[in-house]
């Protein structure tokens, strides 16, 4: 099969790769319908992770299922499915308690790198979701958007608490920012201010819901949030980025006693002790449990009432994923589809 490997910075390639084949009996093999580049696949992307290549790059997918492993019960071959970064059981406590990011049993699907024509899919019953039946092509973009970035940006609104009456600010206009903006929005968010200063993020950003753009970054961009909230900065404030600058930002701009919610992949983040201690914030983030929100996400999507695969601005065959990789890099596409 056809797959995308990454052998050092700046150096996509898309080659022969084996076709992954059944190795454990909860195992899925599924067929990719579409695929994409994820944000945080700029990070080896750009050097600043490391990266001993060529690896396979990829976490994000929706497709057919070929094959399953025979102690698989409930996904079946032909479904059309969805699944997260992290494979999960979806039945042990941390799993049960909504944090299947965690699970004791948890799998990084980006290790298996679904950029290829196909996946292994460990875990297949407590990782994949069926959609109710066969989409129609334009509902694929939204389905793959709930794979991650959907789910990262519900994930981070629901942990920074959005909901009627709040004020919600969203650090980074990211795919994930913005959707953070349209999750916010379905939470019944009142107000939602997103830094940036793109204008086809903006554009998007007020398509999905946001009420306020502020251009300014850093203490200049938290006193804009004060500004518009009475001095006392955002109930509520996501963070998509995952940088010490942003993270702060984020902190600086809630109130004492509201929440933070985190979802950009730290990259040497430090907190100062003090200073956390007196914001009065809460604070909760990380891998967002994609898994928790994806039965529910599904739903919205399949009954057209979200349309989150408005974020791919770029879409290309698989085989040209370099420039794919590119175009996100220089921030000329906002999130690239890739199809196998
Ligand atoms: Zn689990």
């Amino acid at each position: 099969m056809r797959g995308t490997l990454l052998y050092g910075p700046g150096d996509v390639r898309v080659e022969e790769r084996e076709t992954p084949r059944i190795e454990k009996p909860t195992d899925a093999i599924i067929r990719l319908a579409a695929t994409c580049v994820c944000g945080s696949d700029l990070w080896p992307y750009r050097g600043i992770e490391e990266v001993e290549g060529p690896a396979p790059m990829g976490h994000e997918y929706v497709g057919v299922v070929e094959e399953v492993g025979s102690d698989v019960r409930t996904i079946q071959p032909g479904q059309f499915v969805v699944g997260s970064f992290f494979a999960s059981d979806n039945t042990c406590e941390i799993c049960r308690a909504g944090y299947q990011s965690r699970c004791v049993h948890a799998e990084l699907v980006g290790a298996i790198g679904t950029q290829a024509q196909y996946a292994r899919i460990p875990l297949a019953d407590g990782t994949l979701v069926a959609t109710p039946g066969s989409p129609d092509d334009d509902l694929v973009p939204s389905l793959l958007a709930a794979s991650d970035v959907l789910g990262t940006g519900w994930f981070a609104a629901v942990a920074a608490e959005a909901g009627p009456g709040k004020t919600v600010a969203v650090v980074g206009d990211g795919a994930v920012g913005l959707l953070g903006v349209l999750a916010a929005k379905q939470l019944g968010a009142e107000r939602i201010v997103i830094f940036s200063r793109h204008e086809s993020r903006q554009k998007l950003a007020r398509e999905f819901g946001a009420t306020d753009l502020v251009v300014e970054r850093g203490d200049e961009g938290v006193a804009r949030v004060k500004e518009l909230t009475h001095g006392l900065g955002a109930h509520s404030v996501i963070e998509a980025v995952g940088t010490q600058e942003s993270m702060m930002q984020a902190i600086r701009a809630c109130r004492p006693g509201g929440h933070v919610g985190y979802v950009g992949v730290s990259h040497d983040v430090v907190l100062p002790g003090q200073e956390l201690f007196f914001s009065g914030v809460h604070l909760h983030g990380g891998p967002a449990p994609v898994r928790r929100f994806l039965p529910e996400l599904v739903d919205l999507i399949w009954r057209r009432e979200i349309d989150p695969g408005k974020v791919f601005d770029l879409q290309l065959p698989l085989e040209q994923a370099a420039e794919g990789y590119r175009a996100m890099d220089e921030r000329r596409a906002i999130k690239t589809l890739l199809l196998p």
